[in-house]
């Protein structure tokens, strides 16, 4: 699918993550780091193949990125790309900022905003300081969570706490899988989506996924 950037954008807001699924705190934090960061636009950028990440199995991105467009389809600052699911292998940050530098331009100001936990390793990340030329970094994290920059230039990045994030990705899909209800934690539209989906079900535990009682 097609997205346009407003062409008065000047300062862009890049908010990296798997989104498996997207949830209302990813929600506020991007609407928190626009605010403080005077940002004209938020574009969602779903991971294409995640490297890095063996703990589950990554849903299909196709589903995270519909999730994600219905998710953020009523607010006018935010925009989703399909930049790294379309990319062939590997996720790496520096080619999504490549990739979006030449599609809008050079004259734009970037802000790559993601998990602080994801952040605290970018010393491993593929060409760091490329990374760290293109755009400032925002690390988000929840309540409680040490917030320690991994070793970069104070310059480089600022890291915020978002209450809201007390909501994790993780935690939608174990209530889903428990038949708990996520209305409220995720926003209607992505609940429906689940839901006729049938994602996130444990099979053995909901052998009936009409009686999963996720809304
Ligand atoms: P992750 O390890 O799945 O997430 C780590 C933590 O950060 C989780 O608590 C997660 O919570 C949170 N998080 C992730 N994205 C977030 C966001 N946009 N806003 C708020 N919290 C967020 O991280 P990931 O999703 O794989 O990677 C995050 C971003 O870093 C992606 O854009 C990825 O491409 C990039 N990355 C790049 C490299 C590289 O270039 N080598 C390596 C790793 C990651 P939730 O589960 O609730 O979101």
């Amino acid at each position: 699918m097609a997205y346009s950037l407003d062409p008065r954008t000047k300062r862009l807001g890049i908010m990296g993550g798997t989104f498996d699924p997207i949830h209302n705190g990813h929600l506020v934090a991007a609407s928190e780091v626009a605010h403080r960061f005077n940002l004209d636009q938020v574009l969602f950028v779903p991971t294409g193949q995640p490297w890095q990440k063996e703990q589950h199995n990554v849903t299909d991105a196709e589903h995270r990125y519909l999730m994600t467009v219905i998710a953020t389809a009523a607010d006018a600052r935010f925009e989703v790309s399909r930049v790294d699911i379309e990319r062939p292998g590997p996720t790496f940050t520096v080619d999504t900022l490549k990739d979006l530098r030449l599609q809008f331009g050079a004259e734009l100001e970037l802000f790559f905003i993601t998990g602080a936990d994801a952040l605290s390793k970018i010393l491993t990340w593929r060409d760091h300081e490329a990374v760290v030329e293109m755009a400032h970094l925002i690390g988000v994290t929840r309540p409680g969570h040490n917030l320690q920059n991994p070793g970069l230039p104070s310059e480089a990045i600022t890291l915020m706490e978002i209450p809201a994030l007390a909501i994790s990705s993780t935690d939608v899909r174990a209530r889903v899988a428990k038949s708990e209800p996520i209305r409220y934690i995720v926003p209607d539209g992505v609940s429906f989506y689940i839901k006729k989906h049938r994602l996130y079900l444990d099979a053995d535990k909901n052998p009936d996924p009409q009686s999963a009682g996720i809304l």
